[in-house]
């Protein structure tokens, strides 16, 4: 099958790296003064938005709680609408800069299913274009892809800072 969708892959990586300082994603979620460093573009009390730093494709999002949990039983009403409403303001944002041909959204939950980081509930929103799936992230030139993440930052962060 040619559109393997299969973006654990990258964060099995992510998590190898990371795993001695504790789960990525709550360092991220109390980080408030470094968000250009841990490429977050959108943050409020409940949430936030994060450039995946393996992505499958240029734009590959992640929408994350703040609050630690593996199940969505723990999401209050609240974070459960926040992420339908960021998942298409992504979305629109997307569509504008990148103009991509479609989008795959959605969650890994539990080792099972592929998820890298179980323990913390995060959702894909993965731009994709026709005939992309030749693209990877080449393992060992990080500071190439860093660049190219802190360039795709920089495009899309001023749109991020119009949502509500
Ligand atoms: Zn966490």
């Amino acid at each position: 099958m040619d559109h393997l969708w299969a973006p654990w892959r990258m964060e099995y990586i992510q998590r190898e790296k990371d795993d001695s300082q504790g789960c990525v994603f709550c360092i991220k979620a109390e980080d408030i003064e470094n968000d250009r460093n841990n490429l977050v573009l959108y943050r409020d009390d409940d949430i936030y938005v994060v450039m995946n730093l393996y992505p499958y494709t240029n734009g590959h999002l992640l929408i994350c709680s703040n609050q630690h949990t593996d199940t969505m039983n723990d999401f209050t009403q609240t974070t459960l609408t926040k992420v339908m409403e960021l998942a298409k303001q992504i979305m629109g944002i997307l569509d504008n800069t990148m103009s991509p041909d479609g989008f795959n959204f959605g969650a890994n939950l539990g080792k099972a299913a592929g998820a890298g980081i179980a323990e913390h509930i995060h959702f894909h929103v993965v731009p994709r274009w026709k005939g992309d799936t030749n693209f990877m992230p080449v393992i060992g030139q990080s500071k190439v892809i860093m660049d190219g993440l802190f360039e795709t930052y920089d495009n899309l962060k001023p749109q991020f800072d119009n949502i509500k």
